[in-house]
């Protein structure tokens, strides 16, 4: 998919919702412009003194709730219309977790993984002073992304804090421990996405303890489902990788996965009691719970019809198709969607927020504690929702996001 394309299922998405909650026309303008857009074009010098300009880009899609939040994300692929669809996601995700931020979203089109360390800190550090005009711990703040980690946004804030000439660490969030990052923060995605997954499995009557599970992508938050799925007593039959996937029907030890193949060369394909199976196998797999955690796109019309999971939980961003969907739906799958199954990552960057402002850290327990709490709510008000609409949960997930956005905006009224 295009850039346009992604941006054009924003729009068609929001479009749907709008019809259906009745809002008017006026407001739903506000609500399909995003409120900022810079677009920059920087030069940097590689270590071998060749010189390069990058192109970047910073959207901020709606500011009626809050400060914006978003990640980064550096990428060959990325464009203006993908950053700001990716934008628009992010404020319904926040509104559904009801913490007090609009969406955002940044990307640099570049390959990371063909620069040195000393090159991405470049492109990091001049990235940063470029939309710095957009940043600020009260204003917008970033977090990372695909091709982007803890040691960008530790660069992010150095520079940040350069400019201030003071220590900000509310400025980004997703830092390393040592910098203001919170407890909890790499698991917190893939532990929302296993509290959905508990609550989801109660609407299909039944439980995750027991259920056979199967997680595509072994990276943050694929490989944190697969862990704490086992944990919860699930039997986790299938697990991949971008090499592609492996499958046990009585389970794999994805302790054992994680701790002694993922990472290392020939990865988790190396593990013997195991057959292997391609990416595209291990999405039809016979299994209760299918977890994608990798790229979107993945479920289309092409393989809806032979997914066998009875409950699909959005550990990516857009791994279902609209196309995908409606064959879902019609089969009775249930689809717990992203911006309300992966927002645990969101839900803690907003912890990571609060705690930095504070200058006051808590203990992981009551981290995990709060998200839980906050997952468990979001998900009772899409069910409800859900039930009151009669309608799937992703539309349910988005209605609830864009009635809270619209209810803040005509709170605040129209300036001037
Ligand atoms: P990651 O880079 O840590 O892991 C990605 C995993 O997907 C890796 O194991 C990689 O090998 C695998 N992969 C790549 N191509 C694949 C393919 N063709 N088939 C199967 N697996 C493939 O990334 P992540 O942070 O775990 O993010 C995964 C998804 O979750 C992305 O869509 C991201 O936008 C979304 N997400 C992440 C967070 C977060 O906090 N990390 C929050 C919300 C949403």
């Amino acid at each position: 998919m295009s850039g346009k394309d992604v941006l054009d299922t924003a729009q068609k998405q929001l479009k749907e919702v709008v019809q259906k909650l009745d809002i008017d026309e006026g407001l739903y303008k506000i609500l399909a412009a995003p409120k900022r857009q810079l677009k920059v074009n920087f030069p940097i010098v590689f270590d071998n003194g060749e010189v390069e300009v990058f192109e970047g880009y910073r959207v901020q899609h709606n500011t009626s709730r809050g400060p914006t939040k978003g990640g980064i994300r550096f990428h060959p692929d990325v464009d203006m219309e993908e950053t700001t669809a990716l934008a628009m996601w992010m404020t319904w995700k926040c509104a559904v977790a009801n913490i007090p931020y609009g969406g955002a979203k940044g990307s640099v089109k570049v390959n990371p993984k063909r620069l040195s360390k000393r090159e991405v800190e470049k492109v990091t550090r001049r990235f940063t002073n470029e939309i710095s005009i957009l940043f600020g711990e009260r204003e917008d703040i970033p977090a990372p992304d695909v091709g982007t980690n803890a040691q960008v946004m530790a660069w992010i804030m150095d520079t940040a804090s350069m400019q201030k000439g003071h220590t900000v660490p509310g400025i980004v969030t997703g830092k390393p421990l040592i910098l203001g990052g919170s407890e909890g923060r790499v698991e917190a995605t893939g532990r929302g996405v296993i509290v959905t997954a508990e609550e989801g499995a109660k609407i299909h009557n039944m439980s995750l303890h027991g259920a056979k599970v199967v997680v595509q992508g072994f990276g943050n938050v694929g490989s944190v489902a697969a862990r704490l799925a086992q944990d919860n007593g699930a039997t986790v039959v299938g697990v991949s990788d971008a090499r592609g996937g492996i499958y046990n029907p009585k389970g794999l030890d994805v302790h054992e996965l994680y701790y002694k193949y993922s990472g290392r060369d020939g990865g988790i394909r190396n593990y013997k009691e195991a057959e292997q199976v391609s990416n595209e196998e291990l999405l039809e797999l016979d299994c209760d719970i299918l977890i994608p955690a990798a790229l979107s796109s993945q479920i289309t019309h092409k393989n809806a019809d032979k997914i066998k999971a009875r409950m699909i939980v959005e550990g990516a961003n857009g791994p279902t198709t609209p196309d995908a969907d409606k064959i879902l739906n019609d089969k009775g799958v249930l689809v717990v969607p992203d911006i309300l199954a992966n927002s645990g990552g969101v839900v803690v960057s907003y912890f990571e927020w609060v705690q930095d402002l504070a200058h006051f850290f808590w203990e992981e327990n009551e981290v995990n504690n709060k998200l839980a709490r906050i997952m468990r709510a979001s998900f009772a008000s899409v069910v409800e929702m859900m039930h009151e609409k009669d309608c799937s949960m992703r539309e349910a997930a988005l209605m609830i996001g864009v009635q809270r956005v619209t209810q803040a905006t005509v709170l605040r009224g129209i300036f001037p």
